[in-house]
């Protein structure tokens, strides 16, 4: 018996409400090992006895394949005295003090529960709420932890014997599933029309099917809130949602049927295959093929496509061989938030949907799609939601933070015991139903995580209702500057704790001198830096209004560069134009901007006549679909020093935007020299303050860097000069990774002291 070993094991990470206890149990029964195992909340607890070699092929396989939708980041394992065990056993966590962990996400339905689904023998053929341990919902419908039935609101379902069994047999997949059901005790779905009366149908999902496929508009009650669906092929519903829905240009998401059916509108590159076919389906950003299968009225002005797989078994059973493609888009009118409650869904989708399909399993917290894309053969979420959201990021900090994020793209950010759980995107908290989501989340999260008294770090702007809930609160309160959370939102995902040049090319945030910022270069580590370098200010009249109105913001760069005539943007009259430019002369509700998203902006409006826009950062991303051919040459600009700081100028830029037009140079052709100019300047600058501060490592960020031929071009101009390149892939790269760079800049200042924010060299 000298083989014969016990110990102790303790894994952390995301071990609950994966099917990682069953898993353990199944593994240590197949190596013949005794003991038992039991949830601590963040942690797994296992006592395993039996001979030393079989207890080293149980952890082998428990690290090396561990179930899906886990994260095992820390194992600790204690040598114990003591006799074999005999058996081994689960012990129930509903009966022990546990302390809070991370929050599981919701996980698309798995290969074995479609087979099953489709599968005509099994008792749940067809059935649309299918799950087991290793997919459903998880965060959408948790009430608190840890992640048993009676804290979700499956807790209203009484599992039916058959159901009972599974879960408690070792032996099944659906061993200890916490969501699991079938038709007889789980779910159900209902057919409504818009006055909410049940529609008479054998089926409702054959009805939906065949309503879609009529060119009908549904909405439709998913995982994490509604989605409105239609055709993907029909042009004229896909019109018909825009008006009701009242979007006209923004791009609308696709789910397709399956891969295949994803491969015959968009270039997939194996990395983007994986993502979409892969557990968490959000939405993928691909390139368009052309000639496209579907309508140009689904993303208009735009070579690139949000596509999507299915992910829930109502979604795979809507499918036909006449019905490839849905379009998918979230319920709710233009800038609210999704809709998820079926009171309150009701009343507002019923403007835009004709019928409604509806269940009866409660959403908790609204959780809309992902957005990702596939950049250098990496994902980088631009969206942080289902499936990736709570993100549990590692942070060095003893300290419990709430991070109050940004207005726009906003989310929160938590800290506590040492992990910063970073939620979903909410949306733009100007709207007030947004707001309200974005106070429950407050609760909520707290709730969950059971936090103690929190530092509060929140942004500068005081216009912001983030910034305004933070200083409504009475715990010790951090104010962080937007550009450098943008930055520290890097830093910290990578932990890089070296000092880096800061490029952080934004929309607007505020900065500490009171003008409105968004084309800086800071050095520093996390919480101390100095602003070394920044694009040139200009004067932008018209406060809010500028950034929807973007003729506004063309015109205050023309008054900048001594442009009077308004000849360059055809649909303003000169009267309008006349009008911005004296308000600047006689400083009218003027403001500075150093903001790289004004000056892209101001050249989609002289390049597209983009003169107003009905979605965020619409002019940007039509310049950069634009640039359809290899153009190498720039436009001059001047970086100059003034003050101790770089200041890179645009007259230049602009001047030689105007000759281009004039001498009738395409938009093509002139969108990729601007950024090809941006590239360079951007560059040269970097190197600039290299030769003053010997920083070889850059951090990218701010919400610009979604631009790909910028990033693209940027990344590959400093790798040639050796830099060491550094931006978001976790966390997003615009304002929804805010908070926790605001998180990461408290949890240092907390630790260490002061926060320096500096402004010159
Ligand atoms: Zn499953
Ligand atoms: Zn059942
Ligand atoms: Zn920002």
């Amino acid at each position: 018996m000298n083989d014969f070993k016990r110990y102790l094991v303790h894994i952390s990470g995301i071990v609950q409400g994966v099917g990682m206890r069953p898993y353990i149990y199944n593994t240590a029964k197949k190596h013949k090992l005794g003991g038992f195992v039991s949830n601590q909340g963040s942690s797994v607890s296992i006592e395993i006895s039996g001979n030393k070699v079989d207890i080293h092929k149980f952890l082998v396989e428990l690290l090396e394949k561990p179930p899906i939708g886990s994260m095992i980041d820390k194992v600790k394992i204690k040598p114990m005295d003591g006799d074999t065990s005999d058996g081994f056993f689960i012990i129930d966590s509903s009966r022990e003090k546990i302390q809070q962990g991370l929050i599981p996400p919701d996980m698309a339905i798995c290969d074995d529960c479609i087979r099953e689904m489709l599968d005509r023998r099994n008792r749940r053929y067809l059935y649309p709420f299918t799950n087991c341990t290793a997919c459903g919902p998880r965060y959408s419908i948790i009430r608190t932890l840890p992640y048993d039935r009676e804290n979700t609101s499956m807790s209203d379902y009484k599992m039916c014997t058959t159901c009972k069994d599974e879960y408690e047999s070792p032996d099944d997949r659906r061993f200890h599933a916490q969501t699991n059901c079938c038709p007889e005790c789980g779910p159900k779905l209902t057919l409504l029309d818009k006055n909410e009366s049940p529609i008479a149908c054998s089926n409702p999902v054959l009805t939906a099917r065949q309503l879609l496929y009529e060119g009908k508009l549904l909405a439709i009650k998913g995982l994490g809130g509604y989605h409105i669906a239609c055709n993907g092929q029909d042009e004229k519903a896909i019109g018909l949602l825009r008006n009701r829905k009242r979007r006209p240009d923004k791009p609308l998401a696709i789910m397709a049927a399956n891969l295949e059916a994803a491969k015959l509108i968009c270039y997939i590159s194996e990395k983007e295959g994986e993502i979409l076919v892969g557990r968490q389906k959000p939405i993928v950003l691909l390139d368009k093929k052309y000639p496209q299968l579907l309508p140009e009225n689904i993303a208009p002005g735009i070579n690139r496509l949000g596509v999507m797989l299915p992910y829930t078994p109502l979604h795979h059973l809507l499918f036909h061989e006449q019905l490839r493609y849905l379009v998918m888009t979230s319920g709710n009118t233009s800038g609210m938030s999704i809709s998820y409650r079926d009171e309150d869904a009701l009343e507002r989708l019923k403007c835009i949907a004709d019928y409604f399909m509806v269940h009866d399993r409660e959403i908790l917290t609204p959780v809309d799609d992902s957005l990702v894309r596939v950049f250098d053969g990496n994902e980088m979420i631009s969206r942080n939601s289902r499936g990736y959201s709570p993100t549990a990021l590692k942070i060095d900090s003893e300290s419990d933070i709430i991070a109050a994020g940004a207005e726009q793209k906003s989310s929160l950010c938590l800290v506590h015991k040492g992990y910063a759980h970073t939620s979903q995107y909410l949306g733009n908290l100007e709207d007030m139903s947004v707001y309200e989501e974005y106070l429950k989340l407050v609760k909520r999260m707290n709730s969950m995580l059971d936090t103690g008294s929190q530092i509060i770090a929140h942004d500068l702007h005081t216009g912001y209702l983030s910034t305004q809930w933070a200083i409504e609160q009475s715990t010790e309160k951090i104010p962080i500057q937007h550009h450098q959370a943008h930055m520290a939102a890097c830093m910290a995902e990578y932990n890089l704790r070296q000092d880096a040049i800061g490029i952080i090319y934004d929309g607007t945030g505020l900065g500490t001198d009171g003008a409105i910022w968004g084309g800086e270069f800071f050095v520093g580590t996390i919480g101390k830096y100095t602003r070394v370098g920044q694009w040139e200010y200009v004067k932008l009249q018209g406060g809010d209004s500028t950034i929807r109105e973007p003729w506004k913001t063309a015109a205050s760069y023309l008054y900048a560069i001594g442009v009077r005539e308004s000849g360059y943007l055809y649909n303003v009259s000169n009267q309008d134009f006349k009008a911005v430019q004296n308000s600047i002369k006689h400083n009218l509700n003027c403001f500075e901007s150093s903001s790289i998203g004004r000056l892209f902006d101001c050249v989609a409006a002289l390049v597209l006549q983009r003169m107003h826009i009905t979605y965020d950062a619409q002019g940007p991303i039509e310049l950069e679909s634009a640039i359809k051919q290899d153009v190498r040459e720039l436009y001059p600009y001047a970086i100059d020093e003034k003050e101790e700081k770089l200041i890179i100028g645009y007259e230049g830029i602009i001047l030689g935007i105007l000759q281009d037009l004039k001498s009738g140079k395409g938009t093509s052709y002139i969108s990729a020299k601007f950024h090809n100019t941006v590239c360079e300047a951007t560059v040269e600058c970097a190197c600039k303050i290299r030769t003053r501060f010997p920083i070889d490592n850059i951090v990218l960020g701010g919400g610009v860097f979604e631009n790909v031929y910028l990033l693209k071009n940027i990344i590959k101009a400093l790798k040639q000069h050796s830099f060491h390149i550094y931006y978001n892939r976790k966390v997003p790269v615009n304002d929804g990774g805010v908070a926790f760079g605001q998180v990461a800049i408290a949890a240092k200042v907390a630790k260490e002291g002061t926060y320096v924010s500096g402004c010159s060299f």
